[in-house]
This record gives structure tokens, sequence and C-alpha cells, in this order.
């Protein structure tokens, strides 16, 4: 079995539009595809295109609000491909506090896949997140992986997860309705560079190395972590991550389908700052905070359905993915002392 991706099935020329591309994940699929050879690809975040955190030579990069019909309208028009990963989101700092905005991406999604159905769009992606499974598994760090239908009965994380499961039900619906061809994978915790590392939305990754380089550059040789550091979670490494919407996207047994995207290897965040320390040769005294955001207690990825259908899961090895992510965050610290711009 060989999986299908953009550049098999589509013309160089073909129309490919990707949303929230001034962010992280949909920044790297723009240049993803940009290297592949695709000479037609808009590129919108609602972001001035100042403040994108790449921005790929020859791709159309728009500033739009995607929360209005009107602009979902003109981004699409035209378009073969749809791949929507615009939304308010950031790391559990930003959406246990900040649930009505994670709600109101509901309006991007909407806007979007009925105008890409109108427009006669070809596929429609969207990304939705390991937050949409019940909470109610995840309350032991010692977590059972969750599988694509642990997220019925629903109790998914308030806001930001109730939001990411209605919006897989348009998914499914315009497809069964409507037939128009969505696919749909459940991201679990994706970092590398080019992320957000700063500012409140960071997740635990990118906080961590910036963390441990304050640490270092400070002299002061301490970290805070959130919790008790005992919560787990597993960790995607962002190329393996662009490579998997693409194949997702072009699996025709994964119509309307969810599908989680994610690295099946389960570290505690204890385990975590261990990595980076280890990456940046230092040990420092550890001060945990009980009451910062820590999300659910555990939470994995089952791999058994992707292997399954593309015989293929996300490979990078945490510590070779984090080296690069801290090293890129190092440049970052450096450069915005420097007083320069920066992504975050
Ligand atoms: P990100 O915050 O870096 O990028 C999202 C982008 O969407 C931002 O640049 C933001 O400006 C843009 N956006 C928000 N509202 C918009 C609007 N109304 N109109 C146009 N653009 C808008 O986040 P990311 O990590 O790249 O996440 C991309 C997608 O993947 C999101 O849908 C997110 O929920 C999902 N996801 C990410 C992770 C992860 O670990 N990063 C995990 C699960 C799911």
């Amino acid at each position: 079995m060989t999986n299908k991706k953009a550049v098999d099935l589509l013309n160089k020329n073909d129309l490919i539009v990707i949303t929230g591309a001034g962010g992280f994940i949909a920044g790297a699929l723009v240049k993803y595809f940009k290297d592949q050879g695709f000479t037609r690809i808009r590129a919108i975040d609602k972001k001035p295109l100042g403040q994108w955190y790449q921005r790929t030579p020859g791709v159309e990069s728009l500033c739009m609000n995607l929360s209005e019909k009107n602009n979902c309208i003109r981004a699409v028009e035209g378009a073969v491909e749809v791949y929507n990963l615009a939304a308010d989101m950031g790391g559990m700092g930003f959406i246990e506090n900040f649930r009505v905005e994670c709600l109101r991406s509901i309006l991007i999604n909407t806007h979007m896949i009925e105008s890409s159905y109108r427009a006669g769009a070809g596929r429609y992606f969207f990304s939705s997140s390991a937050c949409a499974y019940n909470t109610t598994l995840q309350e032991d760090t010692n977590v059972q992986a969750l599988k694509e239908s642990d997220a019925y009965p629903a109790m998914a994380e308030r806001g930001y997860g109730w939001e990411k499961l209605m919006s897989e039900m348009f998914c499914e619906e315009y497809w069964a309705e409507r037939e128009m061809k969505t696919f749909i994978a459940r991201f679990h915790n994706v970092y590398g560079p080019y992320g957000t590392w700063d500012g409140g939305r960071e997740k635990a990754p990118a906080a961590m190395c910036r963390k441990v380089i304050e640490a270092q550059d400070t002299g002061k040789h301490e970290i805070v972590i959130w919790g008790d550091g005992r919560q787990t979670r597993s960790f995607m490494y962002i190329d393996d991550c662009v490579e998997g919407i693409d194949m997702i996207m072009h699996c025709e047994e994964l119509i309307a389908t969810p599908i989680n995207l994610g690295s099946d290897r389960l570290v505690s965040i204890n385990e975590l700052v261990s990595i980076v320390e280890k990456i940046a040769g230092v040990t420092l005294k550890r001060h945990y905070d009980p009451d910062a955001p820590r999300g659910v207690a555990g939470r994995n990825s089952d791999n058994t359905f992707i292997k399954q259908v593309l015989n293929w899961e996300p490979a990078t090895p945490l510590e070779e993915g984090m080296e690069k992510t801290y090293h890129w965050i190092g440049q970052q610290y450096v450069a915005r002392k420097a007083g320069k711009r920066t992504v975050s």
C-alpha cells in the first residue's frame, strides 16, 4: 500500500488555501507545499503580515479575519483544496482562561466549510485536537492511550474541546448530506521551531526550553513547573505533523473520519524537563506551582488506527525534535535581547 499525497493527486498549479498561516503549524504546511513545487498557495491569517511566524516567498499571503463570512468567501475563491487551521488557541494557560475566545473559533470553521462547499473545493481539512476527547478518561497520569471512539460519550475539554468536537460534526455532516470530502485530524501536542515560545500561548515543550534558557542566562539555576510535574502527555514534531496532514487529506478511507495525529510516546512533564536539561547540559532546582493550569492528568495517542490505514505514524524521536526546538528558541531569545523582532 502506498499512501497518496498532494503531489500524486493535484496539478502543481491547483490552488491550495491554508488558514492560520501566520501561526505555527499552518506556517510550516505552507512551506511544505511550496517546497514540493506547488505554485498557487493562498495563505491567510488575521494577524498583520509583519507578525507572521514564517513567511514563505512566492505565496499569496493575506491578512483577513475568517470569523467573517464574506472574508471566508473571498478566501476560498477558486480553491481546489482547503486546509483550515485557523483558531484562537494556545497551551493550557490560554485554553483554561479564555474559553469564550476558544469557543468563538466555531465561527471560522462554520463559515470556511460553507464557503468551501459553495466554491466547489475538492477537499476540506479541519485541524481538531486531542482536547475533543472525553476528559473523564484522562484523570490518571498512567492514562490509557485515547482511541478515536473515545470522544463519545462526549465530555470534551471545556471551551476549546467542545468547539473542536462541534466543528468535527460539521465536517462529518457536510460529507453525509452534501458529499463534500472532509478530513479531520485530532492533533496531539505539536512542537518544533517557529512555534509560540513565550507570551502565554506557548505549550509545554517550548515553555520548558525557554525556562531552561532563561535560568542559564540569569544565573538563577531554578525552574518553575506547573502542577506537580507528573502530568503526562505525548509530543509530535512539526515535520511529522505536516506530512501526516498531507497523507490524511489524500486518503479516501478517511473521509469524514476523525483520526489521531500524534506521538504515542507518553512522557511526564518532569521527564520533558530532564530531556531539556540534558540538551542544555544543566541541572536546575525544580519548584512546583500547584495552582497553575495543568490540564488533564494524562493524555496519549492510540495510533492503532493510523498505523492500520496509513501504515505510518509520527516517528521523530522526542530528544531529536527537542534539540532542534531548543536551539531555535535559544536563537530567538538572543535575538529578542538584542532588540530584534522574534516570533513570540
Ligand atoms: P497558532 O496559534 O500558532 O496558529 C493559529 C493561527 O490562527 C494564528 O496565527 C491566529 O492568528 C490564526 N487565527 C485565529 N483566529 C483567526 C481568524 N478569525 N481569522 C484568521 N486567522 C485566525 O496555533 P497552531 O499550533 O499552529 O495550531 C493550528 C491548529 O491546530 C489550530 O486549529 C489548533 O487548534 C490545532 N491544534 C494545535 C495543536 C498544537 O499542539 N499546536 C494541538 C491540537 C490542535
